[in-house]
């Protein structure tokens, strides 16, 4: 199947002028600067950021191994999921699929858009029905993966995503948050064989930024041109920019604590298998572990009695009073296994 982006474009955006920005009309260096009304008394922040982001982008092209035009970066994930939206789903019309149950702004977004989204259920076990699936999606504009899944915890293997992309003529939007976690690849390298992949990562979850507000998305560059389009000029701010480039300088902590709480996901799962008070664990490749109790409402209020805030997913496809716990700190972990031995 020949993919080409301009049949998933909308309509009212193939035309769109983008806003230029001062920063845009002139991006060299110069010692005088009266283009953009901005204060020239320097503070750290006095002017624009990069509308581009180039010195951030360049830092995380090294570490995907892409070009800087195979990135697009927002402020969030939740950001890229919006602009995906607008940028190919014509409002009251184009319909879009996202496996179900996985993370909410998929549909939150749909909804803010405007734009019809059909939830695909996961079998019982969470796995994936592809051939199922690529029936059900045709004539969609995108259809949204997740890989570890939020909040199942199990992965989408290659092979399903490879199908997924050879058979479906819209977008394919792979959503990696969690895929530090998991002894999976990232899927990145894919972005140069399939030209209608989209991967979306952020540094929210492993790399312990989600108050930065950053998140990546990685595509063929025809894709990620239609993105930088329609954002907004300066969608990231200066001290996103900054924190983010300051930190990638040295990730070796980043990874000690991604050791850690992978081991504490182990300590978690063996603890959880042998709770009375747990009818079920779900294997998790990611920072969390999804279970089934008796009553999750029950169970859920006597742990906020106790201080312990997880989150309850009861009411969400085939969660029936299921729970999702995210891995802590050894003592905040060892809190919840005190609390569980209190049970039955
Ligand atoms: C947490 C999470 C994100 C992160 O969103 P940000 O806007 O980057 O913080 C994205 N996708 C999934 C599935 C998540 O669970």
């Amino acid at each position: 199947m020949i993919f080409n982006i301009l049949n998933t474009v909308r309509d009212s955006i193939k035309g769109i002028k983008p806003y230029s920005s001062a920063r845009d009309e002139f991006n060299g260096d110069a010692e005088t600067y009266l283009d953009a009304n901005e204060n020239p008394y320097s503070s750290v922040v006095n002017r624009y950021p990069d509308p581009m982001q180039i010195e951030l982008k360049a830092a995380i092209a090294k570490i995907h191994a892409v070009a800087l035009d195979e990135i697009f970066l927002g402020n969030g994930s939740d950001e890229v999921i919006d602009l995906c939206y607008r940028a190919f789903c014509e409002p009251g019309l184009d319909r879009v699929v996202a496996i179900s149950p996985s993370y909410g702004m998929y549909s939150v977004s749909a909804e803010i858009n405007n734009v019809q989204l059909d939830n695909f259920l996961l079998n019982n076990d969470f796995s994936l029905d592809v051939e199922r699936l690529i029936d059900f999606a045709k004539g969609a504009k995108f259809i949204f993966l997740c890989s570890p899944n939020n909040p199942t915890g199990n992965t989408i293997p290659k092979t399903d995503v490879v199908a997924i992309c050879q058979a479906f003529n819209g977008l394919v939007i792979l959503d990696e948050a969690y895929i530090d976690f998991s002894t999976d690849e990232s899927l990145i390298p894919l972005i140069n064989q399939f030209p209608n992949l989209l991967i979306c990562q952020t540094f929210s979850k492993a790399y312990g930024m989600a108050g930065i507000r950053l998140g990546k998305a990685f595509g063929d560059s025809s894709i990620i041109a239609w993105l930088n389009k329609i954002k907004p000029p300066y969608n990231l701010g200066t001290l996103t920019i900054d924190f983010a480039l300051n930190a990638l300088k040295n990730t070796t902590h980043f990874e000690a604590q991604k050791e850690e709480i992978i081991r504490e996901r182990t300590n978690m799962f063996d603890f959880l298998s042998n709770s009375p008070a747990i009818l079920k664990v779900f294997p998790s490749e990611a920072n969390f572990i999804l279970v089934r109790v008796e009553s999750a409402n029950n169970l859920y209020a006597q742990m906020i009695k106790k201080g312990i805030i997880v989150r309850n997913r009861s009411n969400q496809p085939l969660c029936e009073n299921c729970l999702r716990i995210t891995i802590g700190t050894p003592q905040e972990n060892e809190r919840v296994k005190e609390f569980l031995k209190t049970q039955l």
